[in-house]
Protein backbone atom coordinates (compact mmCIF):
# COMPACT_ATOMS: atom_id res chain seq x y z
CA UNK A 1 0.00 0.00 0.00
CA UNK A 2 1.27 3.76 -0.87
CA UNK A 3 0.21 6.64 0.91
CA UNK A 4 1.19 10.13 -0.03
CA UNK A 5 0.03 12.81 2.15
CA UNK A 6 0.73 16.50 1.41
CA UNK A 7 3.96 16.15 -1.27
CA UNK A 8 5.36 19.44 -2.38
CA UNK A 9 8.53 20.46 -4.70
CA UNK A 10 9.54 23.33 -5.82
CA UNK A 11 12.53 24.22 -8.80
CA UNK A 12 12.96 27.77 -8.13
CA UNK A 13 10.39 29.59 -7.85
CA UNK A 14 7.81 27.52 -9.60
CA UNK A 15 6.13 24.76 -7.49
CA UNK A 16 5.99 21.88 -9.51
CA UNK A 17 4.61 19.20 -7.20
CA UNK A 18 1.77 21.26 -4.72
CA UNK A 19 0.48 19.60 -1.75
CA UNK A 20 -0.56 16.14 -3.84
CA UNK A 21 -2.23 13.65 -2.03
CA UNK A 22 -2.57 9.96 -3.37
CA UNK A 23 -3.28 6.55 -2.17
CA UNK A 24 -3.25 3.07 -3.77
CA UNK A 25 -4.21 -0.48 -2.06
CA UNK A 26 -2.01 -3.69 -2.66
CA UNK A 27 -3.02 -5.13 -5.91
CA UNK A 28 -4.59 -1.91 -7.45
CA UNK A 29 -3.59 0.12 -9.87
CA UNK A 30 -3.64 3.93 -10.27
CA UNK A 31 -3.01 5.33 -13.87
CA UNK A 32 -1.34 8.83 -13.20
CA UNK A 33 -2.77 11.41 -16.12
CA UNK A 34 -1.53 14.72 -16.99
CA UNK A 35 -0.22 17.06 -19.81
CA UNK A 36 3.16 17.42 -20.46
CA UNK A 37 5.01 19.03 -17.86
CA UNK A 38 2.44 18.72 -14.85
CA UNK A 39 4.81 17.39 -12.48
CA UNK A 40 3.75 13.42 -13.04
CA UNK A 41 8.01 12.15 -13.63
CA UNK A 42 8.84 14.77 -10.61
CA UNK A 43 6.42 12.48 -8.58
CA UNK A 44 7.39 9.38 -9.29
CA UNK A 45 10.99 10.47 -8.88
CA UNK A 46 10.31 11.75 -5.08
CA UNK A 47 7.89 8.42 -4.15
CA UNK A 48 11.04 6.19 -5.22
CA UNK A 49 13.52 8.43 -3.22
CA UNK A 50 16.09 9.59 -6.11
CA UNK A 51 14.60 13.28 -5.38
CA UNK A 52 13.30 14.99 -1.94
CA UNK A 53 10.27 17.06 -1.61
CA UNK A 54 9.88 20.08 0.48
CA UNK A 55 7.29 19.17 2.34
CA UNK A 56 4.97 15.62 2.60
CA UNK A 57 4.99 12.14 4.04
CA UNK A 58 5.16 8.76 2.17
CA UNK A 59 4.11 5.54 3.66
CA UNK A 60 4.92 2.35 1.73
CA UNK A 61 2.72 -0.60 3.73
CA UNK A 62 2.30 2.02 6.53
CA UNK A 63 5.92 2.24 7.50
CA UNK A 64 7.22 5.92 6.41
CA UNK A 65 9.76 5.98 4.36
CA UNK A 66 9.91 9.91 3.45
CA UNK A 67 8.50 13.09 5.70
CA UNK A 68 10.46 16.36 7.27
CA UNK A 69 12.71 13.95 9.33
CA UNK A 70 13.25 10.53 7.56
CA UNK A 71 14.52 10.01 4.57
CA UNK A 72 14.74 5.86 3.49
CA UNK A 73 17.40 5.14 0.26
CA UNK A 74 15.68 4.53 -2.68
CA UNK A 75 16.91 0.48 -2.54
CA UNK A 76 15.57 0.11 0.95
CA UNK A 77 12.03 1.84 0.02
CA UNK A 78 10.49 -1.17 -1.26
CA UNK A 79 9.99 0.52 -4.80
CA UNK A 80 10.32 -0.64 -8.26
CA UNK A 81 10.84 1.63 -11.07
CA UNK A 82 10.17 1.26 -14.85
CA UNK A 83 10.44 3.98 -17.55
CA UNK A 84 9.69 4.08 -21.34
CA UNK A 85 13.36 3.47 -22.44
CA UNK A 86 13.86 0.06 -19.99
CA UNK A 87 17.11 1.24 -18.99
CA UNK A 88 19.04 -1.95 -18.71
CA UNK A 89 22.65 -2.02 -18.11
CA UNK A 90 24.00 -2.88 -21.76
CA UNK A 91 27.17 -4.31 -20.21
CA UNK A 92 25.42 -7.11 -18.37
CA UNK A 93 23.70 -9.68 -19.57
CA UNK A 94 19.96 -10.13 -18.99
CA UNK A 95 20.52 -12.67 -15.88
CA UNK A 96 22.85 -9.67 -14.33
CA UNK A 97 20.40 -6.85 -14.96
CA UNK A 98 17.43 -8.95 -13.40
CA UNK A 99 19.56 -10.09 -10.49
CA UNK A 100 20.77 -6.21 -10.47
CA UNK A 101 18.99 -5.67 -7.04
CA UNK A 102 19.52 -8.82 -5.41
CA UNK A 103 23.22 -7.79 -4.32
CA UNK A 104 22.48 -8.57 -0.61
CA UNK A 105 21.34 -12.13 -1.06
CA UNK A 106 23.91 -15.02 -1.25
CA UNK A 107 24.56 -16.36 -4.50
CA UNK A 108 22.17 -19.65 -5.08
CA UNK A 109 19.17 -18.13 -3.85
CA UNK A 110 19.98 -14.75 -6.26
CA UNK A 111 20.36 -17.21 -8.59
CA UNK A 112 17.22 -19.07 -8.35
CA UNK A 113 15.39 -16.20 -7.72
CA UNK A 114 16.60 -15.12 -11.34
CA UNK A 115 15.44 -18.01 -13.17
CA UNK A 116 11.90 -18.18 -11.59
CA UNK A 117 11.35 -14.26 -12.91
CA UNK A 118 12.90 -15.29 -16.06
CA UNK A 119 9.93 -18.13 -16.21
CA UNK A 120 7.52 -15.81 -15.14
CA UNK A 121 8.49 -12.94 -17.95
CA UNK A 122 8.06 -15.89 -20.56
CA UNK A 123 12.13 -15.92 -20.90
CA UNK A 124 13.14 -19.04 -20.45
CA UNK A 125 16.80 -19.38 -22.00
CA UNK A 126 18.07 -16.03 -22.03
CA UNK A 127 19.81 -15.76 -18.86
CA UNK A 128 23.24 -15.08 -20.83
CA UNK A 129 21.61 -12.57 -23.78
CA UNK A 130 22.56 -9.09 -23.48
CA UNK A 131 20.55 -6.31 -24.11
CA UNK A 132 21.42 -5.20 -27.77
CA UNK A 133 20.43 -8.79 -28.83
CA UNK A 134 16.63 -8.77 -27.29
CA UNK A 135 13.94 -7.06 -29.46
CA UNK A 136 12.05 -4.21 -27.45
CA UNK A 137 8.96 -6.33 -26.29
CA UNK A 138 11.91 -9.17 -24.69
CA UNK A 139 14.39 -5.83 -23.26
CA UNK A 140 10.59 -4.47 -21.58
CA UNK A 141 10.33 -7.77 -20.15
CA UNK A 142 13.69 -8.04 -18.67
CA UNK A 143 13.18 -4.47 -17.64
CA UNK A 144 9.77 -6.06 -15.53
CA UNK A 145 11.54 -8.88 -13.75
CA UNK A 146 14.10 -6.25 -12.80
CA UNK A 147 11.90 -4.50 -11.35
CA UNK A 148 10.03 -7.21 -9.61
CA UNK A 149 13.20 -9.14 -8.60
CA UNK A 150 13.57 -7.53 -4.72
CA UNK A 151 9.44 -8.08 -4.39
CA UNK A 152 8.82 -4.38 -4.42
CA UNK A 153 5.38 -3.89 -2.64
CA UNK A 154 5.00 -0.65 -4.83
CA UNK A 155 5.70 -0.47 -8.43
CA UNK A 156 6.19 2.98 -10.33
CA UNK A 157 6.12 2.96 -13.77
CA UNK A 158 6.60 5.98 -16.24
CA UNK A 159 4.57 4.89 -19.74
CA UNK A 160 6.76 1.62 -19.66
CA UNK A 161 4.98 0.22 -22.63
CA UNK A 162 5.09 3.66 -25.01
CA UNK A 163 8.18 2.63 -26.70
CA UNK A 164 6.40 -0.78 -28.08
CA UNK A 165 5.23 -1.58 -30.78
CA UNK A 166 1.44 -1.86 -31.66
CA UNK A 167 1.36 -5.20 -31.91
CA UNK A 168 2.86 -6.30 -28.95
CA UNK A 169 1.75 -3.40 -26.63
CA UNK A 170 -1.64 -5.35 -25.23
CA UNK A 171 -0.32 -8.81 -24.75
CA UNK A 172 2.62 -6.98 -22.87
CA UNK A 173 0.27 -4.82 -21.21
CA UNK A 174 -2.05 -7.24 -20.21
CA UNK A 175 0.87 -9.49 -18.58
CA UNK A 176 2.55 -6.84 -17.09
CA UNK A 177 -0.88 -6.39 -15.15
CA UNK A 178 -1.29 -9.72 -14.49
CA UNK A 179 2.15 -10.74 -12.82
CA UNK A 180 1.90 -6.99 -10.43
CA UNK A 181 -1.63 -7.78 -9.14
CA UNK A 182 -0.45 -11.44 -8.47
CA UNK A 183 2.09 -10.24 -6.08
CA UNK A 184 -0.34 -7.64 -4.99
CA UNK A 185 1.83 -4.96 -5.60
CA UNK A 186 0.27 -1.30 -5.54
CA UNK A 187 0.92 0.26 -9.20
CA UNK A 188 1.49 4.01 -9.88
CA UNK A 189 1.02 4.48 -13.88
CA UNK A 190 1.95 7.29 -15.50
CA UNK A 191 0.83 7.41 -19.06
CA UNK A 192 -0.25 9.42 -22.20
CA UNK A 193 -3.04 7.21 -23.75
CA UNK A 194 -6.50 7.37 -22.51
CA UNK A 195 -7.46 3.91 -23.79
CA UNK A 196 -4.61 2.62 -21.56
CA UNK A 197 -5.33 4.06 -18.43
CA UNK A 198 -9.69 3.06 -18.79
CA UNK A 199 -7.95 -0.71 -19.69
CA UNK A 200 -5.43 -1.17 -16.88
CA UNK A 201 -6.61 1.44 -13.84
CA UNK A 202 -8.61 1.11 -10.96
CA UNK A 203 -8.17 4.64 -10.15
CA UNK A 204 -7.54 7.31 -12.40
CA UNK A 205 -5.69 10.03 -11.04
CA UNK A 206 -5.96 13.31 -13.36
CA UNK A 207 -3.09 16.03 -12.41
CA UNK A 208 -2.53 19.17 -13.49
CA UNK A 209 0.19 22.01 -12.15
CA UNK A 210 1.41 19.67 -9.23
CA UNK A 211 -1.90 18.71 -7.73
CA UNK A 212 -4.44 16.10 -8.51
CA UNK A 213 -7.74 17.34 -9.15
CA UNK A 214 -10.03 14.68 -9.48
CA UNK A 215 -9.66 11.15 -8.90
CA UNK A 216 -11.97 8.10 -9.23
CA UNK A 217 -12.59 4.54 -11.24
CA UNK A 218 -12.31 5.03 -15.06
CA UNK A 219 -15.94 5.24 -15.92
CA UNK A 220 -16.72 7.91 -13.50
CA UNK A 221 -14.03 10.14 -14.74
CA UNK A 222 -14.95 8.99 -18.62
CA UNK A 223 -18.67 10.16 -17.89
CA UNK A 224 -18.24 13.28 -15.48
CA UNK A 225 -14.46 15.07 -15.96
CA UNK A 226 -14.14 17.37 -13.48
CA UNK A 227 -12.93 20.39 -15.89
CA UNK A 228 -12.88 20.49 -20.14
CA UNK A 229 -9.34 19.79 -20.31
CA UNK A 230 -10.41 15.97 -19.01
CA UNK A 231 -13.53 16.05 -20.94
CA UNK A 232 -11.13 16.70 -24.05
CA UNK A 233 -8.10 14.30 -22.88
CA UNK A 234 -11.15 11.40 -23.06
CA UNK A 235 -12.68 12.48 -26.17
CA UNK A 236 -10.81 10.59 -28.54
CA UNK A 237 -11.67 7.21 -27.02
CA UNK A 238 -14.57 5.51 -28.80
P1 LIG B 1 5.95 14.66 -19.39
O1 LIG B 1 4.54 14.19 -19.58
O2 LIG B 1 6.40 15.55 -20.51
O3 LIG B 1 6.92 13.56 -19.07
P2 LIG B 1 5.86 15.37 -16.56
O4 LIG B 1 4.46 15.57 -16.06
O5 LIG B 1 6.51 14.06 -16.28
O6 LIG B 1 5.89 15.68 -18.13
P3 LIG B 1 8.02 16.50 -15.03
O7 LIG B 1 9.17 15.82 -15.69
O8 LIG B 1 7.65 16.04 -13.67
O9 LIG B 1 6.75 16.57 -15.96
O10 LIG B 1 8.42 18.04 -14.94
C1 LIG B 1 7.55 19.02 -14.39
C2 LIG B 1 8.16 20.40 -14.53
O11 LIG B 1 9.27 20.51 -13.67
C3 LIG B 1 8.66 20.71 -15.92
O12 LIG B 1 8.34 22.03 -16.24
C4 LIG B 1 10.16 20.52 -15.81
O13 LIG B 1 10.82 21.34 -16.72
C5 LIG B 1 10.42 20.91 -14.38
N1 LIG B 1 11.57 20.20 -13.81
C6 LIG B 1 11.68 18.87 -13.65
N2 LIG B 1 12.85 18.53 -13.07
C7 LIG B 1 13.49 19.71 -12.85
C8 LIG B 1 14.77 20.04 -12.25
N3 LIG B 1 15.60 19.10 -11.77
N4 LIG B 1 15.08 21.35 -12.19
C9 LIG B 1 14.26 22.31 -12.66
N5 LIG B 1 13.04 22.06 -13.22
C10 LIG B 1 12.68 20.78 -13.31
MG1 LIG C 1 7.45 12.62 -17.47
Amino acid sequence: RLEVAGLSRRFGARAVVADLSLAIAAGQVTCLLGPSGCGKSTTLRIIAGVDRPDAGTIRIDGRVVCDDRVAVPPERRSVGLMFQDFALFPHLTVAGNVGFGLAGMDRQTAAARVGELLERVNLPGFAAKYPHELSGGEQQRVALARALAPRPRVMLMDEPFSGLDNRLRDGIRDSTLDLLKETGTAVLLVTHEPDEAMRMADEIALMRDGRIVQQGAPYNIYNAPADRAAAAFFSDIN
